[in-house]
C-alpha cells in the first residue's frame, strides 16, 4: 500500500522543546519506512519558535511550516495544520513531548487494521496535578452524559485520523468546534491505545484554569442542549411546589386561622428564584454568544505564511 503520513503539531512559544522534539521524532521516523510530512503550526509565538522551525526545515525537508497571523488557540492551530495536510493518515500531537512520538508506530498499526480514528489515552497521568486529573475525570463524565457520545476520557489531542475523517472535520461549517468531540461525533470505527503521560520536555504550559473552564463550556454548549432545556422542568417543579404551598396556606387560614409567616419565607423565595433566573439567563447568554460567533462566520484562524517542505512533493508524486 502506498501510504503517506502527516504529523500535525501546533506550537505556541515552544522554542525550548524544538531540538528534543526533532531528535525524538527523527529516531522514531527512522524506524518507519514510509514517507512522512511534519506540519508545524506556529500559533502566534512571541519567542524564537518560527526561527527554530525554519532552521529545522533546512535540516529536514519533510517539514511543512505554517505561521498564523496571531495566537488563535490550540484547536484552531490544529485545524490549520489539518487543512494543509496531505497524508492518508494524519496524526495530531502536542509539541511538548507529553505525547511521546514513540507511540506513532502503534497508532499506525491500528490504522492499518482498519480503524479510522485511534485515540491515544493517557493511562498514567501521575505527572499531572491531582486537581487537573480530578476535574478532567468529572468533565468527561458530565460531557459524556450530556452528549451521549462517550468520548474516551484522559485523551488530549494525540490521535490518528484517516483522510476521510479529516476531510469530514474540515468540511464542517462550525467555527466553535471542540475537535476532540467532533472526531468522536463523525463515527466510523474508532479505537484507543494507552500510553504514559510524560512531563513537559521544556517550557511551560499554555493553559490556565480560566482557559480550561472556557474550553469546558465550549465543549458542553457545543454538544448538548440540556443546559438550555432543563429550566422548563425546573420551572414546572417550582410552580407545582408553589401551588401546593398555596393550598397549604389557604388551608391553614381556614382551619387553624393562623397568620401566614411573612418576611423570611418571602425573602428566601425571592432570592432563590432571582438566583435561578440569573443562572438561566447566563446560560442562555453562553449559547447566544456562541450563536453570535457562528453567525458572524469569521474564520477560526488566519494563515500569515506557509513554507512547504521541498522534499514532500517528489516523495508523494514520484519523479
Ligand atoms: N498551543 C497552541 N496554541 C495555544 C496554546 C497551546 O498551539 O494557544 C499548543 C502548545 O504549543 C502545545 C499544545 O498546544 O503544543 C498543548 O499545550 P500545553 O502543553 O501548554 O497544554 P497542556 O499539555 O499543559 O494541557
Ligand atoms: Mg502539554
Amino acid at each position: 500500500m502506498h501510504t503517506f503520513v502527516s504529523i500535525v503539531i501546533p506550537m505556541h512559544n515552544e522554542a525550548p522543546v524544538l531540538s528534543t522534539l526533532e531528535a525524538r521524532l527523527n529516531d522514531v521516523l527512522k524506524t518507519l519506512n514510509i514517507p512522512v510530512e511534519i506540519i508545524c503550526v506556529d500559533d502566534g509565538s512571541h519567542d524564537d519558535t518560527w526561527a527554530g522551525l525554519l532552521a529545522w526545515q533546512q535540516r529536514d525537508p519533510r517539514l511543512h511550516l505554517v505561521r498564523l497571523s496571531r495566537n488563535f488557540g490550540h484547536e484552531a492551530a490544529i485545524l490549520a495544520g489539518l487543512k494543509q495536510s496531505k497524508g492518508d493518515a494524519i496524526i495530531t500531537m502536542d509539541a511538548d513531548l507529553q505525547d511521546p512520538p514513540e507511540l506513532i508506530p502503534a497508532l499506525l498499526s491500528e490504522w492499518e487494521k482498519g480503524f479510522e480514528v485511534v485515540y491515544a489515552v493517557r493511562e498514567d497521568r501521575s505527572v499531572d496535578t491531582w486537581l487537573k486529573r480530578v476535574t478532567s475525570d468529572y468533565f468527561y463524565k458530565i460531557l459524556n452524559r450530556l452528549s451521549t457520545l462517550d468520548v474516551p476520557g484522559n485523551t488530549a489531542e494525540y490521535r490518528l485520523m484517516s483522510r476521510r475523517v479529516v476531510h469530514i472535520l474540515l468540511s464542517m461549517p462550525e467555527k466553535n468546534s471542540f475537535v476532540r468531540m467532533m472526531t468522536r461525533w463523525v463515527g466510523f470505527s474508532q479505537t484507543t491505545i494507552g500510553y504514559k503521560r510524560e512531563p513537559r520536555a521544556a517550557g511551560v504550559t499554555k493553559y490556565n484554569v480560566w482557559k480550561l473552564w472556557n474550553y469546558a463550556l465550549d465543549a458542553i454548549t457545543g454538544f448538548s442542549h440540556l443546559p438550555l432545556r432543563i429550566w422548563s422542568y425546573v420551572g414546572i417543579v417550582i410552580s407545582f411546589s408553589a401551588f401546593l404551598y398555596a393550598l397549604v396556606i389557604i388551608a391553614m387560614y381556614f382551619f387553624v386561622g393562623r397568620e401566614t409567616p411573612g418576611y423570611a419565607s418571602l425573602m428566601v423565595a425571592v432570592l432563590f428564584l432571582g438566583g435561578i433566573q440569573l443562572i438561566c439567563l447566563g446560560i442562555i447568554g453562553e449559547y447566544l454568544g456562541r450563536v453570535f460567533m457562528e453567525v458572524k462566520g469569521r474564520p477560526m484562524y488566519i494563515v500569515a505564511e506557509t513554507r512547504e517542505g521541498f522534499a514532500v512533493k517528489e516523495e508523494i508524486h514520484g519523479p
